[in-house]
């Protein structure tokens, strides 16, 4: 065939490859197939190290080498190493192709000599496949350094601040009135105990003054364009029906306001207005007229808060509407939601008033919440006795097999929380076992065992109110098998308090569409990678912060924020990225407008042109993942080096050995 003058390299990647595969024979068996095209084949113990890399670069230049081929691991850990160095030596990086002998071979065949001969077929394939191959531009994009943050909580703030005072523009959206999410909802966080308003609300703060973040509140993204570096962002721009300009957060339109409606934050336990903000530090702190509950939306009467509002910041007639941005990153910061207590009937949420969520405790202890700090059941009682229940939805196959992280550390600290209030109070931890992981949490396990609590090892499986005596009467009752001493335990008590499973965000699935990520079968968003890319998504540029990957504490989340926020400023830094070079293109001629392709592409790279009646792939989408050349029924979609010449040059060479 050619003048194709192939080196060849066989790894041992130490015992790795070469304690099942013998090496020698592999590279003599390459010379020996195809002598007059492979000019020089070599065995090396790592081909990827420093050394390894200058063989190749050397024998190009002194064999006069135009082909390069590597036998070792996956070309996911060093495709990218080869060919660099195949560049180096001076060829087109794409004039090289490796054969994966450790994952394909040596890792996964017993026996020594099969393992040799599949080592013999794949190299001899990836040679035949080398001789066809065509040179290949790299190509770079330019990075537009504008940021866009899609969610305001802890996370999402992290992320907002860190770039912002690199000096970079952040579009922040969050989709309530307010920043902040669930953190805002917490009392004490645990280890430490310091109040969580205390440490987010300054936070919170910043970035509402922060000249480089724009914030967008009441807002949602609907439609995502484009790709890493130059994305096109349409965001939908609630009406607030408030001029945020104008008004100056005095509350006395929220004061004056006739109607009523339950308060998300304070979960339904307290009422809020019609024309409300959200909580005390809120960021805004403006506030925005809920229009299922206004009257003047419903009948045209009231205007209570126009009349009283000074400076005239009441906006009946805005309309929603659509402002579009221009951005190069993207980070998910989206969170969590807790698993319904409705959907696990057996612990009677709703018939029970003295079942209460975890969130509802939470805001039950806060001295800013519906009691003012005051823990009472619904009745406003003081309760004399209360059941923690860990693990409420989370491991447990019925429900969500994972574990949901957080829930041990926040009974423990609700446990010292009660404890704090009322010392003679009967405190009871219903547990399966207890994680206590992060830095710090053994410790704080300890310190609550020395504070009277009382630990049960066992999970209640259903809260009744079948009393068996007279006092027993009105009390929740919690049966839990106590797998400490082997025996069930029937506690009666005042108070239960549900810890349920962090789930993902209904949404999440609708939002991987936007963004064209993934979510996993639990519904959190899925990284790249999970130890090497634990923040990046299958989009390049699109990253991930926080629980909306997975359950997740404050310290983690503000960890994973701060490497998103890393990843960012990286690719911000450097201006321009590679873009994928593999790609797919559509032969124009062959195309018969089916339109098969513009459907089943995950990256929305394909588009139909109704002029031309035939599809079209933008080259900066695509991400060579073949889909719509394997789907193309008129064959006139192909990927650059991947075509039929190329891969049946390929199983010819399998075939041959
Ligand atoms: P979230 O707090 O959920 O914030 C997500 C934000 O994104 C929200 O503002 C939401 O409105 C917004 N959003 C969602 N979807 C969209 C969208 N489509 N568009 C725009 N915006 C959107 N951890 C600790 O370390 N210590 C504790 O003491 C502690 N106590 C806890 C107690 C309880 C009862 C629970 C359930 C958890 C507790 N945690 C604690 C865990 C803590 O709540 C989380 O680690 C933290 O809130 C995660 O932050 P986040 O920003 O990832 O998500
Ligand atoms: Fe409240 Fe609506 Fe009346 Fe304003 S017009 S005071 S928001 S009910
Ligand atoms: Fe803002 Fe007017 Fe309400 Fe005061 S009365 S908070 S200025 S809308
Ligand atoms: Fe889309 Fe085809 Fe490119 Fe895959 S190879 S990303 S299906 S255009």
């Amino acid at each position: 065939m050619s003048n194709c003058r192939i080196g060849v390299y066989v790894c041992h990647c130490g015992s790795n490859i070469a304690g099942k595969v013998r090496v020698d024979e592999v590279a003599r068996y390459a010379k020996d197939y195809a002598p007059d095209e492979v000019v020089i084949s070599r065995e090396y113990k790592y081909m990827c190290s420093d050394p390894g890399q200058d063989l190749i670069k050397k024998d190009i230049k002194e064999f006069n080498l135009n082909r390069i081929v590597v036998a070792s691991c996956s070309p996911l850990m060093h495709e990218k190493t080869f060919r660099n160095a195949t560049a180096d030596g001076g060829i087109n990086p794409f004039f090289f192709q490796m054969a994966n002998i450790r994952e394909h071979v040596s890792w996964v065949t017993e026996d020594e000599n099969a393992a040799t001969e599949k080592a013999k077929a794949l190299l001899i394939a990836a040679i035949h496949r080398v001789m066809h191959h065509e040179a290949l531009e790299k190509r770079t994009v330019h990075i537009n350094p504008q940021v866009l943050i899609v969610g305001g909580g802890i996370a999402g703030i992290t992320a907002a601040l860190q770039i912002a005072d690199a000096g970079n523009k952040v579009f922040l959206v969050e989709k309530s009135p307010s920043i902040g999410g669930h953190m805002a909802q917490l009392d004490k966080t645990f280890p430490t105990l310091d109040c969580s308003a205390c440490i987010l609300t300054p936070k919170m703060t910043s970035v509402g003054q922060h000249p480089n973040i724009t914030l967008m509140t009441y807002s949602e993204v609907q439609e995502v364009n484009g790709y890493v570096g130059n994305f096109k962002v349409k965001v939908l721009r609630k009406a607030k029906s408030v001029d945020h300009e104008k008004c100056t957060g005095c509350g006395v339109c929220t004061q004056k306001c006739p109607m009523k409606a339950p308060n998300e934050f304070e979960l339904n336990m307290a009422p809020r207005k019609a024309i409300y903000t959200p909580f005390p530090q809120a960021v805004p702190n403006k506030p925005v007229i809920d229009k299922t509950i206004c009257t003047y939306y419903k009948n045209g009467r009231c205007k209570a808060c126009e009349k009283f509002c000074g400076p005239g910041a009441i906006l009946f007639d805005e309309q929603d509407r659509i402002e579009e941005i221009e951005v190069g990153s993207i980070i998910l910061a989206t969170g969590y939601d807790l698993k319904t207590a409705e959907s696990l009937p057996e612990y009677g949420f709703g018939r029970y008033p003295n079942v209460f969520t975890a969130f509802e405790f939470e805001r039950l202890v806060n001295s800013s919440g519906p009691t003012g700090g005051k823990i009472v059941t619904r009745e406003g009682k003081e309760p004399k006795s209360i059941g923690i229940l860990h693990c409420i939805g989370s491991r447990d196959k019925k429900y969500c097999e994972y574990c949901s992280r957080v829930c041990c550390m926040y009974a423990l600290k609700f446990s010292h929380l009660i404890k704090e209030k009322y010392h003679d109070c009967e405190v009871y931890q219903f547990y399966i076992d207890m994680r206590c992981f992060g830095k710090g949490y053994e410790e704080f396990y300890n310190r609550l065992l020395k504070e009277g609590v009382n630990f049960v090892r066992g999970k209640v499986a259903e809260i009744t109110d079948a009393a068996l005596e007279p006092s027993e009467e009105g009390k929740l009752i919690m049966r839990a098998e106590d797998t400490m001493i082997g025996t069930v335990r029937r506690i009666p008590v005042d108070m239960a308090i549900l810890c349920l499973a962090m789930v993902a965000k209904p949404e999440a699935k609708e939002l991987s569409h936007i963004f064209s990520c993934s979510v996993g079968k639990d519904g959190w968003f899925t990284e790249k990678h999970p130890k090497l890319a634990p923040v990046s998504t299958a989009s390049d540029g699109i990253f991930i912060a926080g629980a909306c990957q997975g359950p997740k504490d404050i310290p983690d989340t503000v960890a994973q924020a701060g490497a998103a926020a890393a990843e960012v400023l990286n690719l911000i830094q450097r201006g321009e990225v590679e873009a994928e070079v593999v790609t797919a293109d559509i032969e124009e001629d062959l195309c018969s407008g089916c339109r098969t392709c513009v459907e089943l592409c995950p990256y929305t790279a394909i588009t139909y042109n109704a002029e031309k009646k035939k599809s079209e792939i933008n080259g900066a989408l695509c991400k060579g993942c073949g889909t719509c050349v394997g789907a193309c029924p008129s064959g006139a979609a192909y990927q650059r080096n991947f075509r039929d010449e190329q891969i049946y040059a390929e199983i010819k060479g399998i075939l041959a050995v």
